[in-house]
């Protein structure tokens, strides 16, 4: 399903230019579950970025589902995040004033959606994620587990085949976090793509294979089993 092939990004302020992905190349087939590691500062964010149609790249293509990606506009890139990709942050990214029920029903506000039906989705997935009778709290009476476990619900509001998720449990103490894997799995399960960047080697090796960069190289593709 992605297939990226000699993947360039640079950076431009003003005389300087930083070549943050030197040419990446690598296939992730559908139902993959995938972790991409490396130092700071090695280009997995811009990776990310690329891969969830946030940004385009300088040079090289990216095919998803077969569509080249890599010379989209904006409102094309919109249309597929929107329609193909959810996104899972460190930090939970929640509107803190908001019930769980709103939160994960905001998606299908701008996706058209009617409220009776926002709600039965919405409902039906906080319970899948074990947060049914909790629809009325807002994301400061839950704990962090329990908060990225509505940042999750809210990913998969739209029905996304492709799951990206930056350094998802970055924010959670061990148990927590593999409570959160063990959510990943299930999805990756029910055929979910999922890719996970991660600083926990721990994380990495729950997946079924390891990307590793290193100054915007790819120099390792591990496949764990
Ligand atoms: P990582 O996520 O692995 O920490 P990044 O993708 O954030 O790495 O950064 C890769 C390189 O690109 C770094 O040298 C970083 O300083 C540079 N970089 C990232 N974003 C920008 C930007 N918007 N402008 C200029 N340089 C950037
Ligand atoms: P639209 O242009 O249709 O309003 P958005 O720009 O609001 O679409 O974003 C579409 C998707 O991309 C959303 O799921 C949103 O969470 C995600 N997104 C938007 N901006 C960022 C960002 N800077 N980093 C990560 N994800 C983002």
């Amino acid at each position: 399903m992605i297939e990226v092939v000699d993947l360039k990004k640079v950076y431009q302020s003003g005389e300087i230019a930083v070549e943050a992905l030197k040419g990446i190349s690598f296939k992730i087939e559908d139902g993959e579950m995938v972790a991409i590691v490396g130092p700071s500062g090695s280009g997995k964010s811009t990776l990310m970025n690329l891969l969830g149609c946030l940004d385009i790249p300088t040079a090289g293509s990216y095919l998803l589902d077969s569509k080249d990606v890599s010379k989209a506009d904006d409102n094309e890139l919109a249309e597929v995040r929107n329609n193909k990709i959810g996104f899972v942050f460190q930090k939970f990214n929640l509107l803190a004033r908001d019930s769980i029920l709103h939160n994960v029903e905001t998606p299908l506000i701008y996706a058209g959606i009617k409220k009776k039906e926002r709600i039965k989705r919405a409902t039906n997935l906080l319970t899948k994620v074990g947060l049914g009778d909790r629809l009325d709290h807002n994301p400061n009476e839950i704990s962090g587990g329990q908060r990225q476990r509505v940042a999750v619900a809210r990913a998969l509001v739209n029905n996304p085949s492709l799951i990206l998720a930056d350094e998802p449990t970055g924010n959670l103490d061990s148990k927590t976090e593999a409570e959160i894997i063990d959510l990943f799995h299930e999805l990756n399960q029910q055929g979910h793509t999922i890719i996970i960047v991660t600083h926990s080697e721990e994380v990495a090796r729950q997946t079924n294979r390891i990307i590793h960069i290193l100054d915007g190289e790819l120099v390792k593709d591990e496949v764990i089993g």
